[in-house]
C-alpha cells in the first residue's frame, strides 16, 4: 500500500521529500513521485508525514489504502 501524488495539485516544491522517513519521494525530470514499494504510509507516526507537510493538498491515500486501514479497524 502507499500514497499518491497528484501531479495536477503538486506545486513541485520539494517539501515532502525531505521529510519522508522511508526515502520513497523522489523527484523525477518533472515532478515527485511515491515509491509504492519504499512507502509505508508512516504507520509508526499515525499520520503520513508527506500529507502533513504538503502546502498543496497534492498527496493522496488509494482506495486500496483506506479500505486497509477500514479493515484493521475490525481487526
Ligand atoms: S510537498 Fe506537495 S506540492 Fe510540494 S513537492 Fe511534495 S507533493 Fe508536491
Ligand atoms: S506516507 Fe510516509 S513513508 Fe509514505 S511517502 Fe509519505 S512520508 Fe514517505
Amino acid at each position: 500500500m502507499a500514497l499518491v501524488i497528484n501531479d495536477d495539485k503538486c506545486a513541485r516544491c520539494g517539501v515532502c521529500e525531505p521529510e519522508c522517513p522511508s526515502e520513497a519521494i523522489m523527484q523525477t525530470e518533472d515532478s515527485y513521485v511515491i515509491n509504492t514499494t519504499l512507502c509505508n504510509e508512516c504507520v509508526r507516526f499515525g499520520v503520513p508525514l508527506c500529507i502533513s507537510v504538503c502546502p498543496n493538498d497534492g498527496i493522496h491515500e488509494t482506495k486500496e489504502s483506506l479500505y486497509k486501514q477500514c479493515l484493521s479497524l475490525f481487526s
